[in-house]
């Protein structure tokens, strides 16, 4: 995504949608996953650092506003505003300023509209984040496995992330969702000993939704294939045996 802020479109867990990207034109991300539909993470993190020269609050809060006042113009009803774009959005190095900035924008162009952060989780580490964060909506954070070894082979962190990290980190934020990509192929997360531990992890962090979904653009690796619409219904029927956390499936129908 080259935008600073897209078009409305229609995402299937959050309606209508504009996305905001804080990052420029490349993908910036700490983590370089198995699956990603945006490619390979190819900006280290030294390089994000020292030679990324990120856009502006001012420029990304004018871009948002434009779309939403097309949106309001074309007389489509945006439900979700989507703070992601292109990589890691918390790598933003002003975020807390942008957020306050959106919110105010939000309230003055869509006010009934929902701003929410889908993040790697990988970031939450100072009170200013977290304070940030518990401004938005919604905060949506990503596992997808639920030991050690398996978060290095699925989300290859380029920085010295752990799991139990990302955990302790989210549940300072005053509520969260978790989003689960699972996937098969040859080097599935779709396995018993995967989902049980996964779930225990979940668990531990007690989010308010569980968001189960799957490949549904071409991935960095070609051998991740999509899970059918039964295999994310089995886990689903174990989040509810399991844990008391409400959780739903998303699948792209053919
Ligand atoms: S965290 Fe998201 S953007 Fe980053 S590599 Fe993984 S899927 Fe891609």
């Amino acid at each position: 995504m080259k935008e600073l802020a897209g078009q409305p479109h229609f995402d299937l867990r959050f309606g209508q949608s504009i996305i905001i990207n804080p990052l420029g034109p490349e993908k910036l991300c700490s983590y370089d996953c198995i699956y990603c539909d945006l490619g390979p993470s190819e900006v280290r993190m030294n390089q994000i650092k020292k030679e990324i020269q990120f856009p502006s609050v001012k420029d990304v809060e004018a871009a948002f506003r434009a779309s939403l006042r097309n949106a309001n113009q074309q007389g489509i009803k945006v439900q979700s505003l989507l703070l992601s774009g292109n990589g890691e959005p918390t790598l933003y190095p002003e975020l807390p300023e942008l957020i306050d900035h959106l919110l105010i924008a939000r309230q003055e162009l869509n006010p009934s509209s929902q701003l929410i952060l889908l993040s790697n989780g990988a970031h939450i580490d100072t009170n200013k984040t977290v304070h940030a964060l518990n401004q938005l909506d919604e905060r949506i954070i990503k596992i997808d496995c639920g030991n050690e070894r398996s978060f290095k082979k699925i989300n290859s962190p380029l920085i010295r992330a752990t799991l139990s990290r990302i955990t302790s980190g989210s549940r300072k934020l005053k509520d969260c969702i978790v989003q689960s990509m699972f996937y098969g192929g040859p080097k599935s997360n779709n396995t018993k000993e995967n989902i049980d531990e996964w779930m225990e992890l979940v668990g531990i962090l007690k989010p308010k939704k569980i968001q189960l979904y799957t490949i549904d653009k071409p991935p960095v690796d070609p051998s991740c294939t999509p899970l059918t619409e039964d295999d994310l219904y089995v886990i689903e029927s174990l989040i509810k045996r399991k844990l008391s956390i409400a959780s739903e499936v998303f699948i792209k129908q053919p």
